[in-house]
């Protein structure tokens, strides 16, 4: 029987009018294990209709009452992360332990939102004027779009989705039609948390469902991450019809050890952030630039490392799984191939692995490349696989002009012992998440998620304050009362007194 992935609605499962589905794959053993729907405009339309008229009782409902759910949300989604984590495993392909911990990392977001109540309060001035009071109040936007990536199909949605409702909104989901089970689970536990339907939809898809939630004119800001390219048409678009848009884009991110590092830390970091997750995160490390002599030693130890990992099926004892797609796999493996025909050093070569997995896979073993140049393929390019290229510079300097010549510009580490070194780095460098000693530097959900450059286009980052700012309008009120004399006729501009 098929499995048919459908949208959510109005805390229902909607089938929508196509018959037009995309094929939803497990990449362990390269079986079809489901369709999802294709929307089409009309099912997008009936999608945001539901939203829009699930808004305005949302809006009102008091935050004593809106947080009483966000609370049993978190609840749930605590109790039973580990079934989340295995439908991240089933169609995704990462770890089970990796796909655990995005949970945990989405539902740190949940919890950031839990306190909305604070995080809402407005200021207050009294007596500005002689008694003028002025006062601000920030309001739910309305209809609010999301748009995710294959990646993380739980914590990506949900950097954005628990502030949104937090603040009165209501949401439309448009996950990865490569992975979308994981949203319609969030969904169903949403209503067993007791959110009033229509307050949290889901619209599969694609490009077709992206471009109604661009343009229709209920919807009223759309948060996007996915590759450069699609993040800036989504800009475009959006803000051009006039909506509130923050687009996360692509990213290579650059590790710089320098020669007072600690090596065995950085080798195990380089291992940890190069080929966690396949190599299938936007922060992972995909460059790292070893400055001065340490260079021989550094590969010889990431080297080390790297040949015991355990490749196989995500739910078995693997330290790393396959990639998300055949096409994506192959993708990933010509860059090898280009490497390899530029002339870098192949030093371990993830073309030949053996997984512990089904032979129709989608297998491709870590790689670590070395002696890599700014000009190949292997190092321009973002990649999204897990293939670690070492660039050899002599300086600090160089090593910095290199990154910030980079047109992306998510995240980046720096190794050393060097506290002013470490210090200069963070005030030089021209990228939006920085770790000092620390390989994949995630801001908490109180701190906001963002890269400069070509990896994000608007001008908010995601959660933290940011997102209760990008879910909400601000007004400001000016008000006397207990006044009977308020100075008669005066066409004069408003002075204060
Ligand atoms: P993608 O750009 O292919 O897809 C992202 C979303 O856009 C999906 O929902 C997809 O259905 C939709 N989409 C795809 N093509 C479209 C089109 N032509 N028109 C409209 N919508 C379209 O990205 P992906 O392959 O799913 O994810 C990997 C990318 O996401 C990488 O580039 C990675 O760096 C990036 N990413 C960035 C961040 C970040 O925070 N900056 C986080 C995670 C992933």
């Amino acid at each position: 029987m098929t499995n048919t992935i459908s949208h959510w609605v109005n805390n229902k499962e909607f089938a929508g009018t196509s018959s037009a589905t995309a094929p939803v794959t497990n990449p362990a053993t390269g079986e079809t294990t489901g369709q999802v729907a294709l929307a089409t405009v009309a099912d997008a339309q009936t999608v945001i209709d539901a939203a829009a008229a699930a808004f305005p009782a949302w809006r009102d409902t008091s935050l004593a009452k809106r947080t009483q759910v966000l609370f049993k949300f978190r609840e749930l989604l605590n109790e039973r992360k580990g079934e989340l984590a295995e439908i991240i495993t089933a169609e995704h392909g990462k770890v089970v332990s990796d796909a655990l911990g995005e949970v945990s990392r989405g539902q740190e977001v949940v919890e950031f939102a839990c306190g909305i109540p604070h995080l809402l309060k407005g200021g207050f001035t009294e007596n500005a004027s002689t008694k003028v009071d002025v006062y601000s109040i920030r309001q739910p936007l309305g209809v609010v779009g999301v748009i995710s990536p294959f990646n993380f199909p739980a914590m990506v949605p949900m950097w954005f989705f628990p502030i949104a409702i937090a603040t009165g909104n209501t949401v439309v989901l448009k996950p990865s039609e490569k992975d979308p089970t994981a949203s319609l689970w969030i969904a169903k536990l949403w209503a067993e948390a007791g959110l009033p339907a229509g307050v949290f939809n889901v619209l599969q898809g694609d490009k077709t469902a992206v471009d109604e939630l661009l343009t229709n004119p209920k919807v009223k800001s759309v948060s996007f991450v996915g590759s450069t390219p699609i993040a800036q048409y989504v800009y475009a678009t959006g803000t051009a019809a006039g909506k509130r848009v923050q687009a996360l884009g692509g990213a290579k991110n650059h590790a710089v050890i320098l020669p007072d590092a600690d090596l065995d830390l950085a080798a195990d970091a380089m291992v940890n952030a190069g080929f966690g997750s396949a190599g299938e995160r936007c922060m992972a490390i995909s460059a790292c630039v070893a400055v001065g002599p340490i260079a021989d030693d550094l590969v010889a130890k990431i080297a080390e490392r790297t040949t015991p990992l355990k490749i196989g099926d995500g739910t078995q004892d693997s330290d790393m799984g396959p990639l998300v797609t055949k096409a994506h796999r192959d993708k990933v493996a010509s860059y090898i191939d280009a490497g390899e025909n530029d002339g870098a050093k192949i030093v371990v070569d993830g073309r030949t692995v053996i997984p512990n997995g089904g032979a129709e896979g989608f297998w491709l073993g870590p790689t670590l490349i070395d002696q890599v140049t700014p000009e190949m393929s292997v190092y321009t390019d973002e990649i999204f696989g897990p293939v670690l290229s070492v660039v050899r510079v002599e300086t600090y300097d160089e090593a910095l002009d290199l990154i910030n010549a980079n047109p992306y510009g998510n995240g980046t580490a720096i190794f050393t012992n060097d506290g002013g070194a470490a210090r200069r780095f963070q005030n030089e460098v021209q990228v939006g998440m920085i770790g000092i000693n620390v390989p994949i530097p995630v801001p908490m959900a109180y701190y906001s998620f963002g890269g400069w450059k070509a990896s994000l286009f608007g001008d908010s980052h995601a959660h933290g304050m940011d997102g209760v700012q990008f879910f909400t309008r601000q007004k400001a009120i000016t008000s006397r009362w207990l006044d009977p004399s308020h100075g008669g006729i005066n066409l004069g501009f408003p002075q204060n007194a």
